[in-house]
């Protein structure tokens, strides 16, 4: 950290910025540009830097988060009490007449190593998955994944992993209730992640409700059931998952890493555990190098619905046309509705502690987290667990929890996933590269070993935003490549699979 005065200003149109300093900044201090400080504030907390006349716009991230109550001279603290919050218009109201352009791909001469896949996509790592069809099948398969990769993986040198797909779903679930085709297909496309090489073997019971056949979709796919009778006992099952499991080794055994353009990038990007300053360098620079991803013609999903919903005018007026403004109006409705089912309160409000680290509403918080999805054109919603279609950026609707929403990413076919955090969180996924993104250097430094990418260095070093934005692109191609490793692969901290069950348990 820096002694010397130190504000951030994200957006050029900004009206105000962001006092950084540690301790915060007494009153009378110069910062620069003719601008004194006319009373102390503190860290996180806004500074006018120019004097801003009643009902005129506070702005932050190039957006109005609140109005001038009063007379806002320059230098004075900007917060709750002297503006107000910008009335939230209901989902109804929305005007979804809007079109905007898509981004030209502009970026490309980008490229990564990656693993081809006859459907177009690009895996990222070359894995055998062993998708389930029930949690009764648990224990079976991590007998299974241990005995392949002790016995077959280092016959087959182009595989990176055996990963068992595992989850709380199958049976003792109200099947075909309408809600429950989101842990279904979120199942079934998982299994057809791009990392795993289209090669999809499923373990089954047999007498389990959601029926394995569902998650196999071609004829190439196999199906394997432990209560078949041709298996006598423990040993003869397992012989019988290995061969199913070395047929389909073999085949992605022929994977190898070819160059690919970076349009086949399909990076999912989520918060958890942020801080202050989340808003401020790692939104804003996982943003900048979304927008990078999405110029080199490739996908970029963000999600979290209750993390946005208070920013949704801004969303739905970045849509490329209505039928996308009006699936985003979608979601949120579908979600403000599955929160009152309930009984709880859909609104993320500001909490004293949200204030005092200088988030005056709720609106300025939502904006914190929608940072991260840059600045190009919304082009596709991807509901819950289905798969992204549409190249360029994506709003995937998942709940805001950690594991659900990576889960769901996984789902919609990512190859990489940027997690922020200022707080600290060991968070990892087996199946695809997670990148971690410090918000502050202080974190980076204390784990040091487990997180990847520091964006504190915006203050620490002084570094700029597209500077640390294009590293972070960089990074992005090396880890696609398989020539840099995160951190939570070095550790093998992996995360289960937690599956997003709107429905009726039996
Ligand atoms: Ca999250």
């Amino acid at each position: 950290m820096t002694l010397h005065p130190e504000i951030i200003q994200i957006s050029t149109e900004d009206n105000i910025g962001i006092i950084v300093n540690p301790l915060g900044l007494a009153d009378g201090t110069d910062i620069g540009e003719g601008i004194v400080l006319k009373e102390r504030i503190p860290m996180g907390h806004k500074v006018a830097l120019k004097k801003i006349i009643p009902n005129d716009p506070i702005i932050r991230y190039g957006h109005t988060i609140s109005y001038a109550e009063k007379i806002i001279e320059k230098g004075e603290w900007v917060n709750e009490n002297n503006t107000s919050l910008p009335p939230s218009p209901p989902l109804e109201s929305l005007a979804t007449n809007v079109s905007n352009s898509r981004e030209k791909v502009s970026l490309t001469d980008y490229t990564f190593e990656g693993f081809k896949n006859e459907d177009g996509s690009v895996g990222t790592k070359n894995i055998l998955a062993i998708s389930t069809s029930v949690q009764c099948v648990a224990g079976f398969t991590e007998h299974v994944v241990k005995k392949i990769k002790e016995e077959l993986l280092p016959k087959y040198e182009n595989v990176d992993d055996v990963v068992g797909l595992s989850h709380s779903y199958g049976c003792g679930v109200a099947i075909n209730a309408p809600a429950a085709i989101i842990p279904i297909r979120t199942i079934q496309n998982i299994a057809r992640n791009p990392n795993f090489g289209n090669e999809c073997m499923v373990l089954g019971l047999g007498c389990e409700k959601l029926r394995p056949e569902r998650i196999a979709s071609s004829s190439n796919d196999d199906v394997f059931y432990m209560q078949d009778n041709a298996y006598q006992g423990f040993g003869e099952m397992m012989d019988g998952a290995m061969k199913i499991a070395e047929k389909h080794l073999s085949k992605i055994n022929a994977r190898k890493r070819e160059t690919c353009p970076a349009s086949a990038l399909v990076v999912g990007m989520q918060c958890g555990g942020s801080d202050a300053f989340s808003g401020i360098t790692a939104n804003p620079v996982a943003g900048y190098a979304a927008d990078l991803i999405v110029k080199a013609g490739g996908s970029v999903m963000f999600s979290e619905v209750t993390e946005v919903r208070d920013a949704i005018e801004l969303l739905v007026n970045r849509a490329a046309n209505s039928d996308v403004a009006k699936a985003l109006i979608h979601e949120m409705q579908w979600y403000d509705d599955y929160l009152e089912q309930g009984h709880a309160d859909r609104s993320a409000n500001t909490t004293p502690g949200n204030k005092k680290g200088g988030l005056s509403n709720i609106v300025e918080k939502a904006l914190g987290s929608v940072v991260k999805s840059g600045t190009t054109t919304i082009v596709g919603v991807v509901p819950p667990g289905e798969k992204l279609t549409e190249k360029g950026l994506n709003f995937a609707a998942t709940p805001a929890g950690d594991f659900v929403c990576g889960t769901l990413q996984l789902a919609a076919g990512m190859n990489m996933h940027l997690f922020m955090t200022g707080r600290g969180t060991p968070y990892g996924l087996s199946s695809v590269p997670v990148i971690k993104i410090s918000s502050n250097t202080t974190l980076s430094n204390r784990w040091h070993d487990l997180i990847d990418f520091d964006a504190g260095r915006m203050i620490s070093e002084r570094k700029s935003l597209e500077e640390l934005g294009w590293e972070l692109f960089h990074l992005i191609l090396d880890v696609a490549s398989g020539k840099k490793t995160v951190a939570s692969d070095k550790l093998k901290l992996y995360n289960d699979l937690v599956l997003f069950n709107p429905g009726p348990l039996t």
